[in-house]
């Protein structure tokens, strides 16, 4: 778990002087060598790190531009209108609990609403009974305790190891959906233990009455955005950093740039960087694989599962495909399923006819609702997104220590942002709105703090 240390010596003087003068002294203000398109910070990416980044730099007074390559801000926070409503087909919640990006939010007047707490368990259609639920939680916490004594001292594994040494008991199917497809895109045999016992999310209690993914964009609305902007190469250019915009002719010039693209973008070479970007992180980013989750919204009139506005569901593994439902989202009549791994790559790879078997599959084996009661689906495709490439990423086995690389600054005045840089609340909007204002605050102190 710890960084080997650096040998004695190994820093020549010519060395020396070549760290202090890229990384030490403040990088001169690019305004005095008078560029066009220069500016103090360049965040690439618009979706919730990018857009806390860059609203850290204005706040300081800095110049910065916002690039994004689609037409929108949000990136995996992302609402469209469908069924007359706003649906959520990305985020639909985060925690307000050590998150700023709720304060943010409530700074900015922007509409927030709380979640129910908790979720609701069925088996075989009904409602779980108290004593079912309490077997369940505590499988659920064995499973947890179980998995970090398995990577007591460092040591990491498939995250399956340590629940196949139990006898299997009545939950251990649905408590492996859910750690494993449910929540990283991945089977536990695909995960890393370690990875997974670093993670420490807090519960999403906090949603946005006219979309999780408006609000994400609304946040970002008084930046200085560029949409339609994908960057195609990062040039170090000594004292500061080309950003080569694809149909832009003129480099954009940056003393730091926040680089908040998707960790699956990155590792498929997506953007250039010249010189290439250090062994260290891309070996890193070959180590943490996209998971596959993908949403399914539609309408079911007359609640026939009984739901309060905005519930979750898990229900007890079995037969139909694994997934969980959100019922009756802001007091409506639409609910969202999400589904993990193998079902979610047929929604992406499929869309909305494999989305809608599935659906009808879900609700028909679990509660007995007639396929017809959903007529049509609208679903995401974040696996097929060439802008996302993926849900999440999460660490392979044995390689749950790589996570760490991601807060290294890279080529002296890069500063990498988004869900997957957080070691513990990973994988969520608050931990990538969060990791988004740390990079800006890194970069702000290379180019000498607020102006
Ligand atoms: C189905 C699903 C459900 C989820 N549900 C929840 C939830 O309920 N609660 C929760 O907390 N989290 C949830 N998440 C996770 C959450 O959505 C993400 O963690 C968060 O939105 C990621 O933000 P980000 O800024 O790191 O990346 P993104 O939002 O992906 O932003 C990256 C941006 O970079 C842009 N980009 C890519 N390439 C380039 C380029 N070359 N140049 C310029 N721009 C580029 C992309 O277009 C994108 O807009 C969910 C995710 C998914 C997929």
């Amino acid at each position: 778990m710890t960084r080997p240390p650096l040998l004695p010596g190994t820093l020549t003087r010519r060395r020396f002087l070549a760290a202090t003068s890229a990384a030490l002294l403040p990088v001169p203000a690019l305004a005095q060598s008078g560029g066009a398109g220069d500016v103090d910070v360049a965040i690439i990416g618009g979706g919730a790190a990018g857009i806390a980044a860059a609203r850290r730099i204005a706040g300081a007074g800095r110049t910065h531009v916002l690039l994004e390559a689609g037409p929108a801000l949000g990136g995996r926070a992302r609402t469209r209108t469908a069924f007359g409503l706003n649906v959520d087909l990305g985020a639909g919640g985060f925690a307000r609990t050590g998150a700023t990006l709720a304060a943010s939010a409530q700074a900015d007047g922007l509409a927030l609403a709380a979640l129910p707490s908790g979720r609701r368990l069925f088996v075989d259609g009904h409602e779980a009974r108290e004593s079912v639920y309490d077997a369940f939680t505590a499988a659920l916490g064995k499973a947890r305790r179980d998995m970090l004594a398995a990577v007591d001292g460092g040591k990491d594994v498939a995250a399956s190891v340590p629940l196949a040494a139990l006898p299997p008991d009545a939950w251990s199917a649905t408590v492996a959906q859910l750690l494993g497809p449910l929540s990283c895109g991945r089977g536990l045999s695909t995960l890393s233990a370690l990875d997974l016992s670093l993670r420490d999310a807090p519960v999403d209690d906090l949603t946005a009455p006219g979309g999780v993914g408006a609000l994400v964009a609304a946040l970002g609305a008084k930046l200085n955005i560029q949409t339609d902007s994908p960057v195609t190469l990062i040039t170090n250019s000594g004292r500061f950093h080309s950003v080569t915009v694809r149909g832009q002719r003129t480099p954009i010039r940056a003393r730091a740039i926040v680089l908040a693209v998707p960790a699956p973008v990155l590792a498929a070479g997506a953007l250039r960087f010249n010189p290439g970007l250090p062994g260290r992180l891309a070996n890193a980013l070959r180590a943490l694989p996209a998971g596959a989750l993908e949403q399914v919204a539609f309408l079911l009139p007359g609640n026939p599962v009984g739901l309060e506005p905005n519930e979750t569901v898990l229900v007890k593994a079995g037969k139909a495909p694994p997934a969980v439902l959100r019922g009756r989202v802001g007091g409506t009549d639409l609910h969202v399923l999400t589904f993990g791994d193998a079902p979610a790559r047929e929604i992406a790879e499929k869309g909305e006819v494999a989305a809608l078997k599935l659906a009808r599959d879900y609700l028909g084996i679990n509660f007995g609702i007639a396929g017809e009661r959903v007529a049509e689906v609208v679903c995401s495709r974040w696996g097929t997104d060439p802008l996302i490439r993926g849900a999440l990423v999460a660490a392979s086995p044995g390689q749950g220590g790589q996570r760490r690389v991601f807060a290294d600054v890279v080529q002296n005045r890069i500063f990498l942002a988004g869900e997957y840089v957080p070691a513990d609340d990973w994988g969520t909007l608050a931990g990538a709105w969060r990791s988004g204002e740390a990079a800006a605050t890194r970069a702000l102190a290379l180019i000498g703090g607020p102006a």
